[in-house]
C-alpha cells in the first residue's frame, strides 16, 4: 500500500493496521500486537469496545455536529455534567476541545484572560517543570520542559521558566526522607515565583504523574499539596495536566485525587475518548469562569470542532464503561500485578534502574550503571532498539529518551487497556523483558 500519509518519521514504511480486538491490534498481514501502551496511553478500553461502538452508531443517527457558536448538544452537556460531578472540589465548568495540546493551549489563554478580567494585567508568566511534556502546539510546547522537543522552535515560544521535576529516583538525596524531598522539590516553585516577581506569574503547570518524558514518574506524597499552598500564597493558578495520567489511568478518575489536591484547572484528553474519537477537555474552577462571565462575557478562544457531538458521545460511553464495569478498582489490582510481574522479571537486571508508576501507568528506567544511575549514551538509541524489538515480537510499548537536567536517560512507558487480563500481563512482561535484554545485550 502506498504511504502518502506522513506522520512523525519520514524513514521507511509502516505496517497497515486493519483491525482492533480487545487488547490487540492486527495489521494487514494478520500479525497481532499486544497494545501494552494503549498507543500513547489512549486506548484505555482496548479496541472495538461494543458499548462505545453502539453509542457512536446511535449518535451518528441523531446528530454528528452542530457548531458551538449556535448550539450546545445533549452529549456535550452530559459529558460536562459527568466530569464536573466527579472532578475535584470547585471544578464547575468544562471547555471541550479535540485533544491534549488544545486543552493545554486553552488553559494558558484562559489563565491570561482571567487575570486580565480581574485587573491583574501584569501576570503573564508560566512556570513549568523540566522533563515535562504538555503538547506540541506553540503554547503547550513552550510550557513543556523537554529540551529536545523545544530546541529548534525556541524563537517561537513564549517565555516560560522551568523548575526541577519531582523525580524521586534521580533527585532524592540518600539522607533525605521521601516527604522532605517532596517539600524541597516543591519549594523550588516558591523560589522561582519570587525570582520572577509574583505579580508577573499567572500559572504553574505540571503532570501529577509524568508520562512521555519520564516514564510514569509520580509526585511523591505531599509534593502537590505544598505546590497548592505555594500557588495560593502568591495568587498563581495551578494547572494540572492529566492528559496522559487522567481518566482512570492511575486507578482514580483524576490522578490528583490520590494527592488530595484540587487544582484551578485540569486538562484531560487521550483516555477520555479512548481512541474512539479525538477529544480533550479543560476543566475549570467556577471562580475563573465567573470572573469572565462577570467581565467581558467572552473567552477569546475557540476551535471549529470543539464540543463535537460524536466525540462527546464516545467520551460518555467511555466514562460509562469505566464506572459501569468498575474499571477503577480493576486498574488498581491489575496495575499492582503488572508492577509485581515487572519487578519479578526485571527487578534484578543490571540495566534496570527503576520500575515505578501508579495503576496501569508504569515506567521502567534503563541505565548503563545501576549503582551510579548513569544513563546510556544517547547515540546508542537504546529506547529505539527496545521499541523495535518489542514491535517485532508483537508488543506495542512506548520507549523514550527523557532529558534529565541535560543528561539523557531511556525509559519504557506502559499503559495497557484497563481490561488487560492476567495472561496478557504475562505476555507483555515476557516480550518487554526479551526486548530490553536484546537491546542492552544482557
Ligand atoms: N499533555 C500531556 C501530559 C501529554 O502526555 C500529551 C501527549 O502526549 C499532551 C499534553 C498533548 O496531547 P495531544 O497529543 O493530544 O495534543
Amino acid at each position: 500500500m502506498p504511504n502518502h500519509v506522513f506522520g512523525r518519521s519520514t524513514k521507511g514504511t509502516l505496517p497497515v493496521a486493519v483491525r482492533g480486538e480487545g487488547c490487540y491490534l492486527i495489521d494487514a498481514t494478520g500479525k497481532r500486537y499486544l497494545d501494552g501502551s494503549g498507543g500513547a496511553a489512549v486506548s484505555c478500553l482496548g479496541h472495538s469496545d461494543p458499548d462505545v461502538r453502539a453509542a457512536l452508531h446511535a449518535q451518528l443517527d441523531q446528530l454528528a455536529f452542530a457548531h458551538t457558536g449556535f448550539f450546545t448538544s445533549v452529549p456535550a452537556e452530559t459529558l460536562a455534567d459527568t466530569l464536573v460531578a466527579s472532578a475535584p472540589a470547585g471544578i464547575e465548568r468544562v471547555y471541550l476541545v479535540s485533544g491534549g495540546s488544545e486543552a493545554v493551549e486553552a488553559a494558558i489563554k484562559l489563565a491570561r484572560q482571567y487575570f486580565m478580567e480581574i485587573g491583574e494585567t501584569g501576570r503573564h508568566r508560566v512556570i513549568a517543570r523540566r522533563q515535562s511534556y504538555h503538547g506540541n502546539t506553540l503554547g503547550a510546547l513552550a510550557a513543556g520542559g523537554n529540551e529536545w522537543r523545544r530546541a529548534q522552535f525556541a524563537p517561537l515560544l513564549i517565555e516560560t521558566s522551568h523548575i526541577a521535576p519531582c523525580y524521586e529516583y534521580r533527585d532524592r538525596r540518600p539522607e533525605e526522607t521521601v516527604e522532605a524531598y517532596g517539600l524541597r522539590a516543591a519549594d523550588e516553585l516558591e523560589a522561582e515565583i519570587l525570582r520572577l516577581g509574583p505579580e508577573t506569574v499567572m500559572a504553574f503547570i505540571a503532570e501529577p504523574v509524568v508520562g512521555a518524558t519520564s516514564g510514569a514518574v509520580p509526585a511523591v506524597p505531599g509534593y502537590l499539596k505544598r505546590i497548592r499552598e505555594i500557588c495560593d500564597r502568591y495568587g498563581v493558578l495551578l494547572i494540572l495536566d492529566e492528559v496522559m495520567c487522567g481518566m482512570g489511568r492511575t486507578g482514580y478518575l483524576f490522578a490528583c485525587e490520590e494527592d488530595g489536591v484540587a487544582p484551578d484547572m485540569i486538562t484531560v484528553a487521550k483516555g477520555l475518548g479512548a481512541g474512539y474519537q479525538p477529544i480533550g477537555a479543560l476543566l475549570v474552577q467556577g471562580r475563573i469562569y465567573d470572573a469572565i462571565a462577570a467581565g467581558s462575557g467572552f473567552f477569546q478562544h475557540g476551535h471549529t470542532y470543539m464540543g463535537h457531538a460524536m466525540a462527546a458521545a464516545a467520551a460518555n460511553a467511555v466514562l460509562g464503561a469505566i464506572s459501569g464495569r468498575a474499571l477503577l478498582p480493576r486498574v488498581r489490582t491489575q496495575g499492582a500485578k503488572l508492577q509485581a510481574a515487572l519487578e519479578a522479571a526485571l527487578g534484578q537486571h543490571p540495566n534496570v534502574g527503576d520500575i515505578r508508576g501508579r495503576g496501569l501507568f508504569r515506567g521502567v528506567e534503563i541505565v548503563r550503571d545501576r549503582e551510579t544511575k548513569e544513563p546510556f549514551d544517547t547515540a546508542l538509541g537504546v529506547n529505539k532498539k527496545i521499541k523495535a524489538l518489542a514491535f517485532e515480537a508483537g508488543l506495542i510499548c512506548y520507549p523514550m529518551g527523557g532529558t534529565i537536567d541535560g543528561r539523557r536517560g531511556d525509559h519504557v512507558l506502559l499503559a495497557p487497556p484497563f481490561i488487560i487480563e492476567d495472561a496478557q500481563i504475562g505476555e507483555l512482561v515476557d516480550k518487554l523483558d526479551g526486548a530490553i535484554r536484546g537491546a542492552v545485550g544482557a
